[in-house]
């Protein structure tokens, strides 16, 4: 958890609704454990759970097995914590023309959102952060009381820009824009700033997500652009800090970084262009960097074949580069780096291949295998307000996912789980 959300408030407790486990103990034997505490993979696992907890887990020779705890027998595969995508979007959507997703109603959204949360959960995705769609409030309460199967979700529900922002459809007329159908979450001043955040929290929203710079899908600005001013960001970081909720925050150009970092943001959303004072200001306040390097690949390399609008491509080509050598920087500086894809639920940015941006990691980036599992799994946990998830740890969720062919030996078989345990019960693939 970032030094922004240590302040001694009480922290919200978003994963205790009506979740179901069996009472039974049980140890799984492991070929290779990544627990995501160890700085290195364990041979000979074992991970001991009971009632959905994790009650130890490491090397065989360390952990207490009881005599009546039911094997498991996962001993020649690699087991890993359940994966995490720190920032993705429920919006259901299955085009990637902005008039689309205007036209479609939200009903057809949440239904096709229910489905991508099923392909979530089977491609070993146990926690999801939506950071700005209209169904993540009714899906997350959907999946806590058993309803429909998906991983646990984490939603800022609707995002908030400044009018003109790249949260605002501009490609529209104004009073389009702002309509009711629209869902625009446009806040300017410190004021509605505050209350816009209040109304968030009042529906019971587990993070705020903000736009503080211009972006690639948003056709009249542009990612340099610093957007919302100090005294609006620090409405959005007060308001949430006093509920023990974090701040994300869209923030492509240096300014806009800063300005986050500055006035209390929690985790950097694309940060395309890091500079030296970014790092210093990721290293003074904790943040968490969430690159979302998977979009960008998928629209510099197939986004004309898939109806992207061409202010859209264009932006991408032109940010791609720099996107990338911020990413290696940040990692060579040591700024937790959070797996996040942005996907949306097209082709072209589909739920179901989110571990793209793993393997981006290691083949981009740089980073070990080992690394870019924990990229998605301890570090993608700390981008919300929950200390039980994202690593193998006693009293944390049973989440864990086990691999007949081992990625830590290839990423790319991170795409190909083969049994999926959530909350210590295995999901049906
Ligand atoms: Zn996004």
């Amino acid at each position: 958890m970032s030094p922004a959300l240590d302040h001694g408030l009480p922290v919200a407790q978003p994963l205790s609704r009506g979740l179901r486990y069996h009472g039974t103990m049980y140890v799984i034997h492991c070929g290779t454990l990544v627990d995501g505490v160890r700085e290195a993979p364990i041979d000979d696992g074992r991970v001991v759970a009971e009632n959905g907890r994790v009650v130890d887990a490491g090397p065989a020779d360390e952990v207490d097995v009881p005599e009546d705890a039911e094997p498991i027998d996962h001993s020649r595969e690699t087991v890993i914590p359940g994966l995490i995508d720190a920032h993705l979007h429920l919006w259901g959507s299955r085009s990637m023309e902005p008039f689309d997703w205007l036209r479609e109603s939200s009903e057809l959204g949440t239904a096709r959102a229910t489905a991508d949360l099923r392909t979530l959960l089977t491609a070993g995705f146990t926690t999801v952060r939506d950071v700005g769609s209209e169904t993540g409030l009714a899906l997350r309460e959907a999946v806590d009381d058993g309803t429909i199967p998906g991983p646990r979700v984490f939603t800022s529900w609707r995002s908030l820009s400044q009018t003109g922002g790249h949260g605002d459809s501009h490609y529209l007329p104004y009073e389009w824009a702002t309509g009711e159908a629209a869902g625009a979450g446009l806040a300017d001043g410190a004021d509605e700033c505050r209350k816009e955040a209040r109304k968030r929290i009042r529906e019971g929203v587990d993070l705020i997500k903000i736009m503080t710079t211009g972006g690639v899908l948003s056709e009249k600005d542009a990612p340099d652009q610093s957007q919302f001013t100090d005294e609006e960001i620090r409405a959005f970081t007060e308001e949430a800090h006093r509920v023990g909720i974090p701040v994300a925050s869209h923030a492509q150009g240096a300014p806009g970084i800063k300005s986050a970092l500055r006035n209390g943001v929690d985790t950097i959303e694309h940060g395309f262009y890091i500079d030296e004072e970014c790092l210093e200001l990721f290293e003074e306040t904790g943040a968490v960097f969430v690159p979302t390097l998977s979009i960008m690949h998928r629209l510099v390399t197939e986004g004309a074949d898939h109806g992207v609008p061409e202010y859209g491509l264009e932006k991408a080509r032109n940010a791609r580069d720099a996107h990338w050598d911020a990413t290696r920087r940040a990692y060579e500086a040591g700024i937790p780096i959070a797996l996040g894809t942005d996907f949306i639920g097209p082709d072209l940015v589909p739920h179901g291949m989110n571990a793209m941006e793993a393997e981006l990691f290691v083949e981009e980036i740089g980073m070990s295998e080992h690394e870019a599992i924990l990229a998605g799994t301890a570090t993608a946990a700390k981008t919300v307000a929950a200390d039980d998830i994202g690593t193998l740890e006693e009293g944390n969720y049973a989440d864990f996912v086990a691999f007949e062919d081992s990625p830590l030996e290839d990423i790319s078989n991170l795409r190909e789980p083969d049994t999926v345990y959530k909350g210590g019960e295995a999901v049906g693939l």
